[in-house]
């Protein structure tokens, strides 16, 4: 068998929570691996709503500026009812913005020094050894590779969460479409977020710049007919535009003249909250962040912006160990206790955010896609009013410092 090569912290998942992370490390000084299945960075999924508490995060990774400006601002979202009944409701009291998946994803890999991120590595198991308590992982080309730290960003899939007994995520009965439309002249939209509501499909306009808004069409998966979902672009256009086929000219001429390259079509997944309360979630010195342990449907655009603050929460944790025990080292020492004891503090931290916000976007999913019985929804209805009273709360969290 080939020796391992032997390094200190690796991430697998070179998505946002992976890259965010190896960045964290790194402004603390503190080099780490990104393993990333994919031969180049991904950014399916067109956009993303970022709300003031992920703007947070990346102002701690030193991003906020470099993105500020690809993005206009806006606090409000207009709702239109089946029946044509327009609702304004405020979504943050701070700025939000809808950014490129690729701008983000770029900045953050940008930041980081040349050989961090590892391309086209897919990693097929991990298991521990025993006499060193360092993860060994292995990938598909055979290879091996030994880390004293191993942190799973590697979302919906986790092979880390699976390794370190996660219940696997599960299927909503809503599929998203989502994709960009550029308007060369202007599209002149108020800087809103506008959901409009027909029957079982809803569909979502947010503008990113002057000139492209970002849209989603969340489709009811419909077993039977959507059992094969359809892969290119020009299918996956025809299926919003034949499910949007009631909805206004302006909706649909704005899916129609969508950007075919920005096009992706993905079923909802989600791991329950009750899930997350879970004791395992570090095995030794191997834990998860992001996606792979707490995937949550998109009803409130808040999975990419706390997988930024886990980022910050576990680089900051791991630096203060490290950078404890390495003040008169030239290099760099990490024992066993000491990844423990980081990983735990990260968790012990994170859980309660975590475990809070999944639920606030199960019980919105439910409410917003499930056909409940009156007695479900007036319970969902009774936990908003007690657990979740101040509907802007989650937008105002604050990870803290790096
Ligand atoms: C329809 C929809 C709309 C959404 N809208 C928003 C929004 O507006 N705002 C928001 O904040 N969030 C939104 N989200 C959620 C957000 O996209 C995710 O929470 C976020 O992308 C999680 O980032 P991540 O890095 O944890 O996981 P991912 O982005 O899934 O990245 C995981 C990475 O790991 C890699 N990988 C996987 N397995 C392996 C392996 N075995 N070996 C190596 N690499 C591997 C993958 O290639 C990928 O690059 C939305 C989600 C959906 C589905």
């Amino acid at each position: 068998m080939a020796a391992a090569e032997e390094l200190d912290i690796v991430i697998v998942g070179g998505g946002i929570c992976g890259l965010a992370t190896a960045l964290g490390l790194h402004r603390k000084g503190i080099q780490s691996v990104v393993l990333e299945r994919s031969d180049t960075l991904r950014a399916t999924g067109a956009a993303i709503t970022v709300f003031p508490n992920g703007w947070r995060a990346l102002h701690q990774l030193g991003l906020d500026s470099t993105l500020l400006s690809t993005a206009i601002p806006w606090q409000r979202a207009v709702d239109i009812s089946p029946e044509g009944v327009a609702h304004e409701i405020r979504l943050s009291e701070e700025d939000t913005r809808c950014l490129r998946r690729g701008d983000l994803v770029e900045a953050l890999a940008n930041a980081l020094p040349l050989q961090t991120i590892r391309f086209g590595c897919q990693v097929v198991s991990v298991n521990v050894e025993k006499s060193s308590s360092c993860a060994v992982l292995q990938l598909h080309d055979g290879s091996l590779i030994k880390a004293k730290v191993l942190i799973g960003c590697d979302g919906l899939n986790s092979v880390i969460a699976n390794y370190i007994g996660l219940k696997p995520t599960r299927f909503l009965s809503t599929c998203s479409v989502r994709g960009l439309t550029l308007y060369p002249n202007g599209h002149g939209y108020a800087p809103k977020s506008l959901r409009v509501r027909k029957d079982k499909h809803y569909v979502g306009r947010i503008p990113i710049d002057e000139k492209t808004v970002y849209w989603f069409v969340a489709l009811e998966w419909i077993q039977k007919v959507d059992a094969k979902m359809p892969k290119d672009p020009a299918s996956i256009r025809q299926l919003a535009l034949d499910r949007t086929a009631g909805f206004s000219k302006d909706i649909v001429e704005m899916i129609e003249n969508s950007d075919l390259s920005s096009l992706s079509l993905t079923r909802l997944r989600y791991r329950a909250p009750w899930n997350l309360l879970s004791r395992s979630l570090r095995r030794e010195t191997i834990t998860v962040a992001g996606d792979a342990w707490h995937a949550m449907g998109p009803f409130l655009g808040q999975g990419g912006s706390v997988a930024l603050e886990d980022a910050v929460v576990l680089a900051r944790c791991l630096s203060k160990k490290i950078c404890n025990a390495n003040m008169n080292r030239s290099r760099m020492h990490l024992s066993t206790q000491m990844a423990k004891d980081a990983l735990d503090e990260y968790l012990k931290e994170r859980r309660r955010r975590v475990v809070l916000l999944s639920t606030l976007t199960y019980l919105t999913g439910l409410l917003t896609i499930e056909d409940l019985s009156l007695l479900l929804r007036l319970l969902c209805i009774i936990i908003f009013a007690v657990v979740f009273r101040d509907r802007l709360n989650h937008t105002r969290y604050d990870c803290g410092e790096l």
